[in-house]
């Protein structure tokens, strides 16, 4: 078969692979002038950094991660992750419940005796199944870990109030401690949480992109970049497929695109399709990039709850993943600040955004001195988060259905519009091309 992919991501250039692996002719149309989507990376003054927020590699699953590493060959560094949370000027140990014992007394105690009351509460049957993400922080890690940590950060990185959010995608994603690890690591014994990714990998040279060159490197030949898709018609037993200046006919189409970018390209979308469609909520993505002289802390990534801290939910550290990814002598800072596409800071000057990321890396200890600055760069990214409101499955399910009523088949995170991190990516291709043979 004849197959034209819309989307030159790591989902459009992975299902592209395994199909012409398969024998099946490809053409994958992406709409920059380079692949990569949200794994793109930018070198610039000896800088390497993640447009789209910095990337790591993990996964449960251990086909795809052998993918992901067999890809990638050599060109691999593997760290253990180093993750801390700021809290109250402290860095605690990551996820908050192993990381009890770097508390203040009277927090530890506020987390610890309200985790044991509502395991008490859940054991005598008191607890009704969660109705929303909020209940569901409050019974799972009780009153003192929720409040102290998980909504506030939870706020801080979805802009929507955990009542208004479902809870269905949380199992697996924030992890369920076990009672004894919290015990432990309240009496200051160390615990290791989300063990999945106790150990990452990245790319040596090139940044995350590596990883999506590394993939695409078979089909090559068949990526047409700067080819926005326009038109997706029916055409006798196939498709007709306008992008950029071209026009090509396939048998198929997979979609990698996001939504809200593939229904203006279809004719005839009844309107309670579209409405449901632009229903479908998500967050925009502001990376922010800092190259200093010397050294930063040695940290994977920081996680940063507090308003007051700064706008970034998130700090990362990508020359403590690999070396060649800062010059000789110099280290690198990503902050990550996620709004909504519509909020004016989302279209905010760099130079505003930069002072506020200098400010907040001050009040944090990492960067006191501003004179070691000395790279600086802003990126932003329309689509990063996917946000699962309570109204997500009815809206989704009617999109989806839609789509496949018209023969489009939809795979990659914001083609299905779901949570998916690139593992969840490669699988949901590596299911597809599967079931083509
Ligand atoms: C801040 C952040 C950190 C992350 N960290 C990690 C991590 O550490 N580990 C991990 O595994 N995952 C991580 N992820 C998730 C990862 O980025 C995604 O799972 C993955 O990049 C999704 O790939 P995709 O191809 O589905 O989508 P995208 O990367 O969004 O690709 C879609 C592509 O379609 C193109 N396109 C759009 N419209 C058109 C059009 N009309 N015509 C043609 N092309 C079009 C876009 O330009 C883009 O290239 C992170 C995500 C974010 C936001």
């Amino acid at each position: 078969m004849k197959w034209a992919v819309l989307g030159g991501g790591l989902a459009g250039v992975t299902v592209a692979r395994l199909l012409h692996e398969r024998g099946h002719e490809v053409r994958v149309f992406e709409r920059e002038g380079r692949i990569g989507g949200l794994c793109r990376s930018r070198t610039e003054e000896g800088f390497t950094f993640d447009t789209g927020g910095s990337h790591v590699i993990f996964s449960r699953d251990q086909e795809v991660l052998a993918f992901m590493h067999r890809v990638l060959g050599g060109n691999r560094e593997i760290r253990e992750r180093k993750t801390k949370i700021f809290y109250k000027g402290r860095y605690v140990k990551y996820p908050f419940e192993n990381g009890l014992a770097d508390l203040p007394k009277e927090d530890l105690f506020f987390c610890i005796n309200e985790f044991v009351r509502t395991l008490i509460a859940a054991g005598k049957g008191e607890l009704s199944p969660p109705a929303n993400f909020r209940e569901w922080m409050y019974q799972t890690f009780g009153k003192g870990i929720a409040e102290s940590y998980l909504i506030p950060y939870n706020e801080k990185i979805w802009k929507t109030p955990p009542e208004r959010m479902s809870c269905h995608w949380v199992e697996g994603r924030i992890p369920r401690p076990p009672v004894e690890d919290v015990i432990r690591s309240a009496i200051g014994i160390e615990t290791e949480g989300y063990t999945h990714q106790a150990v990452f990998s990245y790319p040596r040279d090139g940044g995350i992109e590596a990883l999506v060159h590394a993939v695409a490197e078979p089909v090559r030949e068949f990526i047409h970049t700067g080819s926005p898709v326009t038109s997706v018609a029916r055409k006798g037993d196939g498709f007709l497929i306008r992008a950029g200046k071209g026009e090509v006919q396939a048998d198929g189409v997979v979609s990698t695109i996001p939504l809200p970018s593939l229904l203006p390209c279809l004719k005839d979308v009844p309107a309670g399709v579209m409405e449901a469609c632009r229903g479908l909520c998500s967050t925009s993505l502001l990376s922010v990039f800092v190259g200093i002289e010397g050294e930063v802390p040695p940290y994977s990534w920081v996680y940063v709850p507090s308003p007051e801290i700064g706008l970034f939910n998130r700090v990362s550290f990508p020359s403590n993943y690999s070396p060649s990814v800062a010059p000789e002598g110099h280290s690198s800072i990503l902050a990550e600040i996620t709004c909504t596409r519509e909020d004016p800071l989302f279209s905010a000057p760099d130079g505003e955004i930069i002072s506020h990321v200098l400010g907040g890396l001050s009040g944090m200890g990492i960067l006191r001195d501003p004179g070691r600055v000395v790279h600086t760069a802003v990126e932003r990214s329309p689509y990063a988060y996917v946000v699962y409101d309570l109204d997500y499955p009815g809206k989704i399910e009617r999109v989806r259905r839609f789509c496949e009523g018209r023969g489009i088949h939809l795979v990659g995170r914001f083609s299905r519009f779901e949570y998916l991190n690139m593992d969840g990516v490669i699988r949901n291709a590596m299911d597809f091309a599967e079931k083509r043979g």
